[in-house]
């Protein structure tokens, strides 16, 4: 145990002080109050850590006055909960004697009652209310427990969708479409069922961004990634790859009708009204793609180079148009 300041032995607390703590209600504290007596109290100063899961620990601490703040990964994370008076601080070690499952320090001086273990099980022995109260404290343990759990879960999914998901235009980016290739490689089903890849980038995107500005640019690239987004099926996996550039990949799709999906986005695009924010209408912008069906055996991503190199063939034959791989 780490506690530094000086121990007050024998100093006790009045009935009146224990009457205020959540532990002692109902409790006939003339029955108890020899054992309490051998408790002791002692001053924390700030910063003095009174659990840690290194060590053992042999007592219940009662948080007479001051708070404490709990952390688990180390005593310099960021604090999962503060604990003010009345609060009972290392009762779980106790009970199931194993080390504490969290680091408990000091953020203010502090003023508690030290319980060691033996008194502990011998005023639970002694009070059906006392043991009750315990029972409360450990059931709120629980549940502050649960609700981190469940708080942790969230993030969990909340940062897995940042890292696969845009941030300008909310479609899947390219760490995903990576990842989800790794997974179709995975299945077999892959090699009989007829895929296709389509590689789009928005034309003379350098261009717009200079004559209109970035932000009316952005506005295009969510027009762009929202206009496709619609014109394609459920199953059809569309991310953005690069700054201006798209790839969509299309299960169970043939070369005839990935060209007349790629036509039709293409056609989707170039209709497409943007409004800059200041309200005035921006011109239309257009689409080059790249159609690669995917041959037998191949690839996903030789599928993707091979899109690309149709991409610049539609760029070189004049933009705004589609072509198929070679
Ligand atoms: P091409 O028709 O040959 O594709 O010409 P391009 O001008 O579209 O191609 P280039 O590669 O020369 O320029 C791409 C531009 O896209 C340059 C870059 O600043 C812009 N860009 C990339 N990412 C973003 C973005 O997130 N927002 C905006 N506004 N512009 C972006
Ligand atoms: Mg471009
Ligand atoms: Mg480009």
């Amino acid at each position: 145990m780490a506690l530094t300041s000086k121990l007050q032995m024998g100093d006790s607390v009045s009935d009146a002080q224990f009457r205020q703590f959540r532990i002692f209600n109902e409790v006939d504290l003339k029955r108890i109050r020899p054992l309490l007596n051998q408790c002791r109290k002692e001053q924390l100063k700030a910063g003095d850590v009174m659990l840690r899961p290194e060590f053992g620990n042999s007592c219940m601490y009662l948080l007479l006055s001051g708070r404490v703040a709990v952390s688990l990964e180390s005593l310099d994370a960021s604090p999962l909960l503060e604990l003010g008076s009345g609060e009972c601080i290392g009762e779980m070690s106790v009970f199931d004697g194993r080390n504490p499952s969290a680091y408990v320090k000091a953020v203010e001086p502090c003023e508690v009652l030290v319980i060691e273990s033996d008194t502990l099980w011998l005023l639970i022995d002694s009070s059906h209310s006392l043991c009750r109260n315990l029972l409360y404290f450990l059931s709120n343990r629980l549940r502050s427990g649960n609700d981190i759990v469940v708080v942790s879960k969230s993030r969990e999914k909340e940062q897995e969708h940042a890292a696969n998901v845009d941030a300008l235009t909310g479609v899947n980016n390219r760490r995903w479409l990576l990842d989800m290739i790794e997974t179709l490689h995975g299945q077999a089903l892959l090699e009989q069922m007829p895929m296709a890849v389509l590689m789009l980038d928005v034309d003379h995107f350098k261009r717009f961004n200079d004559t209109y500005g970035h932000k009316s640019g952005d506005l295009v690239l969510q027009m762009v990634a929202r206009t496709m987004r619609k014109s394609l099926r459920p199953s059809d996996m569309l991310a953005r790859y690069g700054g201006e550039e798209f790839v969509v990949l299309l299960p169970r799709t043939p070369a005839k009708q990935a060209r007349a999906v790629a036509e039709r986005l293409r056609k989707a695009v170039e209709r497409c009204q943007i409004t800059a924010e200041q309200g005035q209408e921006l011109p239309s912008v257009t689409i080059s793609v790249g159609v690669s069906p995917l041959a037998d055996n191949e690839t996903i991503e030789t599928a993707i180079e091979l899109a690309d190199q149709a991409l610049y063939q539609a760029k070189h034959n004049g933009r705004n148009r589609i072509e198929i791989r070679p």
